[in-house]
């Protein structure tokens, strides 16, 4: 009964679609609503999650009804199964009355196989009752994250869903549909939903075709515009984190002379429908837009999408991201990196009305944003962890994996840092931490009394913006863990005793950059042998902690002999 309702299935597929075959976890969520088991799929964004309910429509003998909070997009995704010949149809507030009168009319004489909804609907009684009249095969919630409190886009309307369908007389198959897949949301919706385990469907969060990176330390204004230059003739998006930045890269890169479209809340209806609409038709190239921009957009041509601001949470870094190179083909997803966006993202969860519970959970999710820049391990497998997905080998095009950087053996800083934060009685925060190993003289610090500490001035060589950029490293390779707040302080891991003790070292990757001449290297390679040597005997004062950049910085100044 099931193969054949599976070949049916893949036979639907074939001909309305055009495609030879399933994706994985297609077809193990086709297979559960063929046996009437509620179904959670999570898949990632450009993952087919549309096919699992479409397919099955084509199928059941009654009506599937998909809840979508994108209004701006149903009538183009009706318009699209109306072209392949699948008779679809939406209602939302843009219809007419009697635009709606008549739609609802169809549905009662069956003309229809799917019917896409806004979740406010089911919050009317009198729409409730009509649809309780209606044969119902299937509901589809799409984008059901918005279901969840923990997902990061919460709407109070998709709670209607719920005493809605427990209201029906006669249950239809359930399949709730997201790319968020943090255990806290799906847990959330199999709660919520009465999904069992078994019927939770999670696949394949790697892209293979994307290619990250992280940045940072660098001139994003600059950095930008080098790699626009570079992609004139594609299509992108870039993401900023407020709209006065988003209206700031609309102006500069405009006078620069790209067609840019821009988008965000604060823009009126039609001047966002406006924008999308040229970009979606390759008019505008470049979108810069908040996070307003891009659910649901089925833009297959976008070949890099550029974060010039730290995302809240990795959830919603890779969603954004994932919009790129949705037809499979190669495509860059890039993040800039600057403390100063930590300290945004930081506020805006501080301001936000959420409970101290929830915030606390934010804070710390951003603390695994701010993670995946300052990590070394493949992005692409940093990003399979979160998830909670199968990690393959190291991606190979990542940042990290294509880092040429060589490891160099900081344990002597890394110690001089824990120390100094465990003098500090674990206390203060990054900034601070930073200052008192700088031996800034900052009055806080003198406030503190924080200058009679013995690593006082410890990393006096360094400047202060390396010893935080040190600090964040130390973060990502689990040597310190700020605390989950508004003002996070420093604490000390399992992991920092054994560096205390010298049992355990530490190496970090230093980037060198290659643009000195060949004989310089020479020098540089002598400076570190001396390094290294004086390093040996424990000979080597706090200032001659340089790295690698610094020595090679320094080795231009010899005299070639
Ligand atoms: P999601 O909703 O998960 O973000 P979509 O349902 O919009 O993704 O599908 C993303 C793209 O993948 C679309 O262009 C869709 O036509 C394509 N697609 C879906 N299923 C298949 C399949 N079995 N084979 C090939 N392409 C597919
Ligand atoms: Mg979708
Ligand atoms: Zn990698």
């Amino acid at each position: 009964m099931s193969i054949q309702m599976m070949k049916a299935a893949e036979q639907k597929l074939q001909q309305y679609f055009g495609y030879p075959t399933f994706r994985p976890g297609q077809a193990a969520i086709i297979e559960r609503l063929f046996a009437q088991q509620d179904t959670l799929g999570i898949m990632p964004t450009g993952g087919g999650k549309s096919v699992c309910y479409q397919v099955p429509a084509l199928l059941f003998s009654g009506l599937t009804i998909v809840i979508s909070p994108l209004i701006s997009l149903m009538k183009d995704q009706v318009d699209g199964l109306n072209e392949m010949g699948i008779k679809a149809t939406f209602l939302n507030s843009t219809l007419t009355g009697e635009e709606v009168v008549d739609r609802m009319r169809g549905l009662r004489r069956g003309d229809f196989r799917l019917l896409y909804l806004a979740p406010e609907r089911l919050e009317m009684d009198s729409f409730v009752r009509f649809l309780g009249e209606l044969p119902l095969s299937l509901v589809a919630i799409d984008e059901a994250h918005c279901m969840s409190q923990w997902g990061h886009d919460f709407r109070p309307s998709y709670l209607s869903i719920r005493s809605w369908l427990q209201s029906l007389p006669q249950k239809p198959a359930v399949l709730a549909l997201t790319a968020t897949a943090t255990v806290d949301v799906q847990q959330d919706l199999m709660q919520h939903l009465d999904i069992a385990g078994e019927n939770t469907i999670v696949t394949g969060f790697g892209r293979s075709n994307l290619k990250l990176s992280v940045r940072k330390g660098i001139d994003k204004a600059k950095a930008l515009e080098q790699f626009l230059q570079q992609r004139r003739n594609e299509a992108g998006i870039i993401y900023a984190s407020t709209r006065k930045e988003v209206e700031h890269l609309y102006e500069r890169l405009s006078r620069a002379g790209y067609g840019v479209g821009r988008y965000h809340g604060g823009l009126g209806e039609q001047e966002r429908t406006e924008a999308q609409e040229a970009f979606l038709l390759d008019q505008k190239l470049v979108m810069v837009a908040t996070n307003a921009f891009g659910m649901g957009i089925d833009k297959s041509n976008v070949r890099y999408v550029v974060h010039y601001n730290l995302p809240k949470n990795i959830e919603a870094y890779y969603q954004e991201a994932g919009r790129a190179g949705r037809d499979g083909l190669e495509s860059e997803c890039v993040l800039y990196f600057s403390p100063q966006d930590t300290r945004t993202q930081t506020y805006f969860i501080d301001q936000s009305e959420l409970a101290e519970e929830r915030k606390k959970a934010e804070f710390h999710k951003l603390q695994q944003m701010v993670t995946y820049c300052h990590t070394e391990q493949c992005l692409q497998q940093y990003i399979l962890q979160y998830f909670g997905d199968q990690i393959g080998d190291a991606c190979g095009q990542c940042s990290n994996c294509l880092d040429t950087g060589e490891a160099v053996d900081v344990t002597r800083e890394a110690q001089m840092v824990l120390s100094c934060v465990k003098r500090m009685r674990e206390r203060f925060g990054k900034a601070i931490v930073a200052q008192v190993l700088g031996g800034s003289s900052n009055q806080k610090v003198l406030e503190f009394g924080l200058t009679k500490l013995p690593t006082y001035g410890i990393l006096k060589g360094m400047t202060l913006k390396d010893i935080g950029l040190f600090i964040d490293f130390l973060i990502a390779e689990q040597y310190l863990k700020p605390t989950d707040s508004a003002y996070p302080t420093l604490e000390l891991t399992a992991k920092s005793v054994p560096i205390l003790k010298g049992e355990e070292q530490v190496f970090r990757k230093i980037q060198v950059q290659v643009e000195q001449a060949e004989p310089l290297d020479d020098v540089f390679e002598a400076l570190r042998e001396c390094r290294r040597a004086l390093a040996e005997e424990n000979k080597l004062p706090p200032y001659m902690i340089f790295s690698d950049k610094t020595l090679r910085e320094m080795s231009a100044y010899i005299p070639l002999s």
